[in-house]
């Protein structure tokens, strides 16, 4: 059966312009120029990754359109190329691990691995599968986690990869997250990889004392020495020795992209009308985590141009595309969750927030003194891991920043943290801000349903 599928194409009109845009700079040394990137982005990747061209309505990843914003295109390189990319560090021997959402990457790239966590390695999954349509990735997508819920567990959420690790399709080599208060899933995935098909594959957590432990100096020394193990456990792949040195170079890189991440969120925050929709808003901060892509120093290029034309345009009073001119400004909690930016534009809203990735985002590592102590110091730090009370007062601040009109709370199903927390959570942040809040569980869908959309609509008609 032949399936109509609607697809973006990038204009020739918009050449010009991004061609004389700066090349990206990859973590081996190696370059791609403006102009490589649209040959690859207007000839090869349409025939390679239609699905991800796909511009209907339902496929909430859908290309931009911001044809005149250049770190749009180079966010949807950098997001086509992660198999090739991939497979080329691999070839390398360069060792990848799985981590999860919400912590820093410094030490893993300091030991010369490539860090993943589940988005990332999703999407290195959806790259290998070329010349499907949007609904035929859809359809495997749903089969392969359901896979993956079989063999850990009907509580697990999104199953973070599992199966395309366990299923040796994806060579990831080490599975190392850190046991953060964030995420249940971490612990059903640890132990269902024990006892996986791949026995080759190398498991580390690190074990990240909870709750409020971050002004105890016991707590901070612990949690450097599991950064101190996490990284002996790379060496044992890669043969070589890391150095004090290398840990306080990789934090100052990764500062950087932090540092560019909140001046980026206050240019962007400032006017009424935001320089950008809402899907370039989260591509390029978060960037600022250098996670996302696989390659810090790819992340860093795009975020200093990006830098450029969001000042730019702040300067210039242009507005995102697709925004209407003072849109209702949304901020949303919640775990590995988002919902259709473009629905909620089509409304008259806007998505100007998310605590996720932020709280380690926004997070500075001090750069001189011992690097282990500093990065634990952080990472304990972190507001989203803090008891409700005190991540509720940094929501409330970052809502006060972004100038938030209400409080969208979405957690999928299988989240136990979340879930639980987001009643709490949205109560405290009324009574510091008082803006009206939404709770929504998310089934665990790429496309989202008619109904959750409806929700979100209809609360954006209520700001
Ligand atoms: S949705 Fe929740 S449980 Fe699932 S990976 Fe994200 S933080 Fe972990």
């Amino acid at each position: 059966m032949a399936i109509n599928q609607d697809l973006f194409h990038y204009p020739e009109a918009a050449k010009e312009l991004f061609i004389r845009t700066e090349d990206i700079t990859f973590r081996d040394g190696t370059r791609v120029s403006a102009e490589e990137i649209w040959e690859f982005l207007t000839k090869e990747a349409p025939v390679r990754f239609p699905h991800a061209f796909d511009n209907g309505r339902y496929n909430r990843n859908r290309i931009s359109g911001d044809i005149a914003l250049p770190y749009s295109l180079k966010d949807e390189y950098l997001s086509l190329t992660f198999n090739d990319r991939m497979l080329k560090a691999k070839q390398k021997g360069i060792p990848v691990a799985f981590v999860q959402g919400g912590q820093c990457v410094d030490p893993y790239y300091a030991a010369g691995a490539i860090a993943l966590r589940p988005a990332s390695v999703n999407q290195w999954a959806a790259c290998q599968r070329e010349g499907v349509t949007f609904t035929q990735a859809q359809v495997l997508r749903e089969d392969d986690k359901e896979r993956a819920s079989q063999s850990i567990s009907f509580e697990v959420c999104n199953t973070a990869g599992y199966e395309y690790i366990q299923e040796g399709s994806l060579p990831v080599d080490m599975i190392a997250p850190y046991s953060c208060l964030r995420c249940s899933d971490v612990s059903y995935s640890l132990e269902a990889h024990r006892h996986g098909k791949r026995q080759d594959v190398k498991l580390f957590l690190g074990d990240f004392p909870m709750a409020d432990q971050k002004n105890k100096e016991w707590a901070v020394e612990y949690f450097a020495e599991n950064i101190k193990r996490l990284i002996r456990s790379i060496d044992e792949l890669t043969g070589r020795e890391t150095t004090e040195e290398d840990l306080r170079k990789e934090i100052i890189l990764h500062n950087e992209g932090r540092r560019l991440s909140r001046e980026i969120a206050e240019l962007w925050w400032a006017p009424d009308t935001p320089p950008t929709n809402g899907k370039d808003r989260r591509a390029i901060l978060q960037m600022g985590g250098m996670e996302v892509h696989g390659d810090p120093e790819a992340s860093l290029c795009v975020l200093r141009e990006g830098k450029r034309f969001i000042e730019e345009r702040v300067r210039k009073g242009v507005k995102g595309h697709g925004l209407i001119d003072k849109p209702a400004r949304i901020f949303l909690c919640g775990s590995c969750v988002f919902p259709s930016d473009y629905r909620i534009e089509e409304g008259g809203g806007v998505i100007v927030g998310t605590d996720n990735h932020w709280s380690n985002i926004s997070t500075l590592v001090e750069e001189t003194g011992d690097p282990y102590y500093n990065l634990a110091k952080a990472t304990l730090s972190y507001p989203y891991e803090q008891n409700v009370y005190e991540r509720a007062k940094w929501t409330a601040e970052q809502i006060r920043k972004s100038r938030a009109d209400g409080v969208l709370f979405m957690y999928n199903w299988g989240c136990n943290t979340q879930s639980a927390m987001a009643r709490m959570l949205c109560d405290e942040i009324k009574k510091l801000v008082n803006v009206p809040t939404l709770i929504i569980e998310h089934e665990f869908q790429a496309s989202q349903s008619e109904q959750l959309l409806n929700r979100v609509s209809a609360f954006v008609e209520m700001l």
